[in-house]
């Protein structure tokens, strides 16, 4: 599409434009900033509202991909000095993370898994039932075994949000809220820039870091991104004493224990995979995910979309509705995993369920993301699709996109995260459709 000015209505300009202010674009934004560019980061809500602050907040290298492992090992770096970096508290806790198993089936992928991770230096150990008991000593619950790494650990994703936008603000990111991108704009074989509902925004590079909805923009400038949408719920509890500082997981639980004595829980497993007419469309992509972990999700039909964002506008008209569907929790899910988490540690029994929400994950087929400079026309970088990991990666997104915004290349290895893969059938079906 040509790029034409709008009358009365906002046009800025800056060096580099991200759109989505969610952690992945706010963490891009702050590393830019502090190189020097002038940036603008919008988001069509409020900052961080979707998934990078409705997550649980785990921060692990075990159990991860190993297409992503490097990545992870890097970020867990650079999380114990984030604070420092962004001269804001982000509620950092190295408690930890614990995953158990109950089968030797699943004992023998995750002994696979520690070796794997351990011949990359990660100090990742095998725990029998009282191993598990002297890490935690009110754990209760009768499991085979399972592993331990001790540099792993856990944040608030709402704190971390909060001090990512405080960040930006201090090197002055110019943060756009409410301003939702309608269109990528494209001139010959570059984009520059975005088509917003208050004017047009013009940038030498543009960052598409939009989450749930990178699909659906990407693909107004011909750009075929593979993305499915997975809801995944969340339970919090009323506090209670301090019990333990790890995170942890096993066969559909999953919970850690928040400073003020709340714990976030959840049922674990790979969530509810919402369909659309698109994402039917994309399902010759998605077989071999579906097919390999039939057992670990659901399929449910997707909601009509509830925000008009949803609606891929052209010459005023809609011409089709792609976007995620709303989140919302599945009544019995809170209560489920308030029972595995009372089911797990003796201290729990007097917690209440407080709060409970859902978010829509974006997954890619092999649920590995796109970190792409070379994905599509000059002056784009994409970062998207986490695929229900993607918080732990933050704080090593932010150098990464900034290095390729600014020298068109990363010194970090990110041939796994091309976009081509997808087209060239060059990935491998993962072990989850998370
Ligand atoms: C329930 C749940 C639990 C999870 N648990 C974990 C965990 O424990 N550990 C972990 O590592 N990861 C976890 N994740 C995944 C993690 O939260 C995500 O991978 C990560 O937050 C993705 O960040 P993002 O910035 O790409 O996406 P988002 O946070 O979704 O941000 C995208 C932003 O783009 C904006 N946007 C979209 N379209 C437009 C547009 N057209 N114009 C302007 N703005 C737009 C949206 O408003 C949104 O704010 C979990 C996710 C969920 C939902």
């Amino acid at each position: 599409m040509d790029w034409s000015p709008m009358s009365n209505e906002k046009n800025l300009h800056a060096d580099v434009l991200i759109i989505g202010g969610g952690l992945v674009g706010l963490a891009a934004s702050h590393s830019l900033a502090r190189a020097g560019a002038k940036v603008i980061c919008v988001d069509s809500g409020h900052f961080g509202e979707h998934q990078s602050s409705q997550n649980w907040g785990f921060v692990r290298q075990q159990g991860r991909g190993l297409g992503e492992l490097d990545l992870m090992i890097e970020a867990n770096k650079r999380w114990q000095e984030l604070s420092d970096l962004l001269e804001q508290e982000v509620s950092w806790e190295k408690g930890g993370n614990l995953a158990v198993f109950d089968t030797p089936d699943e004992e023998e992928s995750y002994r696979q898994w520690m070796r794997e991770g351990r011949s990359r230096g990660i100090d990742t150990n095998y725990l029998d039932l009282d191993g598990i008991k002297q890490h935690i000593p009110n754990w209760k619950r009768s499991v085979r075994g399972g592993i331990f790494a001790g540099e792993d650990g856990h944040a608030d994703p709402q704190t971390v949000v909060a001090a990512y936008i405080a960040a930006c603000r201090e090197v002055g990111v110019q943060l756009l809220a409410d301003t939702p991108v309608r269109t990528l704009l494209r001139r010959g074989s570059t984009i520059i820039g975005a088509q917003t509902e208050a004017g047009i925004l013009q940038a030498g590079t543009t960052v598409v870091a939009a989450g749930a909805w990178s699909r659906q923009l990407l693909s107004t400038a011909g750009i075929d991104l593979p993305q499915n949408y997975v809801v995944g719920s969340v339970a919090l509890t009323t506090p209670v004493a301090p019990l333990t500082n790890a995170t942890v997981w096993g066969g559909g639980f999953s919970f850690r224990q928040r400073r003020d004595g709340r714990f976030v829980c959840s049922v674990g497993g790979g969530g509810v995979v919402r369909l659309n007419t698109d994402s039917i469309l994309q399902a010759p992509l998605f077989l071999s995910a579906f097919r390999k972990n039939w057992r670990r999700f659901a399929l449910r039909p997707g909601i009509r979309p509830a925000k008009d964002l949803n609606a891929v506008i052209r010459g005023g008209q809609t011409i089709r509705e792609i976007g995620p569907p709303a989140a919302r929790v599945r009544t019995s899910e809170p209560i489920r995993a308030l029972k595995q988490l009372q089911q797990t540690l003796t201290g729990t029994e007097n917690a209440r369920l407080q709060d409970s929400w859902a978010g829509v994950i974006d997954s890619t087929p092999d649920t590995l993301p796109v970190i792409d400079a070379q994905g599509g026309p000059d002056g784009l970088v994409i970062a998207t699709g986490f695929s229900g990991h993607g918080y732990g990666l933050v704080p090593a997104l932010g150098p990464i996109i900034c290095d390729l915004v600014l020298r068109s290349q990363s010194s970090f290895d990110l041939s796994n995260f091309r976009l081509d893969r997808f087209n060239a059938g060059a990935f491998k079906a993962p072990n989850a459709v998370l």
